[in-house]
């Protein structure tokens, strides 16, 4: 209860144009990324030597992960702005289960500076899409609110209810990798193919953990004629190897 009034105060009094999202401090009212400077630096950015294909960070010199070495990816690449650490999980945790919707515009203005840093060139933005039951239990899709602060930003039509979800599928986490898998297969679907033909899309979603939501949706998009699919993702679950 108490948490519940703790994040609707924030939500109300602290407007994020002039507060830090991650800890409610002062900020200037310009800052693009609604973040102090002080946790600016504590943010846990995606840097150092990168996976080419997901954007994991890599301890090693390597070019690949090892998961991406083996599996076929069917968007050309992943980037995220952070790693999953407990500050990022616990933003994203509010953002989705918390209805702290201000979280969006945070995240977005985040995802356009990577966009922006790997010189992405897309024609559309389209986002992982919830069941129709999750989201009216969610009440939103919090991908959704990020591609659509994005398109904003980037001046780039967003594509809407176009790739849907018409599969209500078991939380991945609880899966191992053959179960995932097969709890994915067929569970997207492109209504309209038009909307995507010969066009190079941008993918976006919260959090990249495996991979196989996002390369289950970009096969989706690949066969509705999409040139490429390029990922984009506010946090990326580290694999260890
Ligand atoms: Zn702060
Ligand atoms: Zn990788």
């Amino acid at each position: 209860m108490f948490k519940k009034f703790y994040n609707l105060s924030i939500n109300t009094m602290y407007p994020d144009e002039f507060t830090c999202n991650f800890c409610g401090d002062e900020i200037f009212a310009d800052d693009k990324n609604a973040t102090c400077d002080k946790c600016k630096s504590t943010l846990p950015f995606c840097s150092g030597n990168i996976c080419k294909t997901c954007g994991d960070v890599i301890e090693n010199e390597a070019r690949y992960c090892e998961s991406c070495k083996y599996e076929t990816r069917f968007f050309k690449f992943n980037r995220s702005a952070f790693l999953y650490d407990d500050k990022i999980a616990n933003a994203i945790r509010q953002f989705k289960f918390d209805n702290a919707k201000y979280w969006y515009s945070c995240f977005a203005s985040f995802l356009f500076d990577v966009y922006k840093k790997y010189n992405y060139n897309c024609d559309i933005i389209c986002y992982v899409p919830m069941h129709q039951k999750r989201q009216k239990q969610r009440g939103y899709n919090q991908s959704e609110l990020i591609a659509t602060r994005l398109g904003e930003l980037l001046n780039i039509k967003v594509s809407y209810e176009n790739l849907v979800k018409i599969k209500d599928t078991k939380n991945q986490v609880d899966l191992n990798f053959k179960q995932r898998k097969e709890n994915l297969c067929d569970a997207f679907f492109v209504i309209d193919k038009s909307e995507f033909k010969n066009k190079n899309v941008l993918l976006v979603d919260d959090v990249y953990t495996t991979g196989s939501t996002l390369n289950n949706c970009a096969l989706k998009l690949k066969k509705a004629g999409a040139k490429e699919v390029y990922c984009l993702t506010v946090a990326h679950a580290h694999q260890k190897h």
